[in-house]
């Protein structure tokens, strides 16, 4: 009944250290036929990454490339670096019925909202619950220097300020709760009746059959 689905593109946003990247994993834990969109950058790998896994991590020159030719769905300059996210996966899995999650900030959600794609796109904002606990969850994180910390706090009212161009938007208070009011986003958008063209067919059984019993 779902062969025509075409999949969500489903956007997660919020400024650094609200909790992103730790509900993206959840859900793709919750779901296993989600598929992630790993970005494409040209900042440096850290220890630990994995080339395909966290990022592409592609050359500034193959970057630019990639943008001129159409290659990525969107793509931003941030703290001197080149992020973007690769069109190629997410049309394949969008195609084959699979929906997509993005971990991107708001000029990537503005793009993919722009995008061809677009219509199939749903969008969250995740504020925290305040600017002092944003702070204490970016020093807890322990990724980040004292200076790029500065630099994310700095950042994070040009993101929360974009917060009105989101379908949904949580206050990333409680993580399980969080979670909890993820899944029912996802869940209740995949019964939207344009999620559902498989549902045409059923309907029109329903009609053989009433006009059957007459
Ligand atoms: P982002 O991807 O938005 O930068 P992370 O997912 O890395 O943020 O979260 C930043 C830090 O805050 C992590 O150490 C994470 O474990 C923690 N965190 C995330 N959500 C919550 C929450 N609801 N309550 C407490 N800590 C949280």
């Amino acid at each position: 009944m779902m062969q025509d689905r075409r999949g969500l593109l489903i956007i997660l946003s919020s400024p650094s250290g609200a909790g992103k990247s730790t509900l993206a994993k959840r859900l793709m834990k919750w779901d296993d036929t989600l598929s992630f969109s790993v970005s494409a950058t040209t900042r440096a790998p850290r220890e630990g990454e994995v080339d395909g896994q966290d990022y592409y991590f592609l050359s500034e020159e193959e970057f630019k490339r990639q943008v001129a030719d159409g290659e990525m769905l969107e793509h931003a300059y941030v703290f001197g670096n080149y992020y973007g996210s690769p069109k190629a996966p997410v049309k394949e899995a969008i195609e084959s019925g699979r929906d997509v999650l993005f971990d991107v900030d708001w000029q990537g959600e503005l793009q993919i909202r722009n995008s061809d794609l677009a219509p199939h796109a749903l969008s969250i904002f995740l504020l925290p619950p305040s600017i002092t606990e944003l702070h204490r969850r970016l020093v807890e994180r322990g990724k980040d220097s004292e200076d790029v910390i500065q630099r994310r706090m700095d950042k994070s009212w040009t993101e929360i300020s974009h917060w009105g161009y989101y379908d949904f938007v949580l206050v990333n208070e409680d993580l399980d709760k969080t979670e909890a009011q993820l899944r029912t986003i996802v869940e209740a958008t995949r019964l939207k009746r344009a999620q559902q063209p498989g549902l045409l067919g059923h309907v029109r059984q329903l009609q053989q059959e009433f006009e059957d019993k007459k």
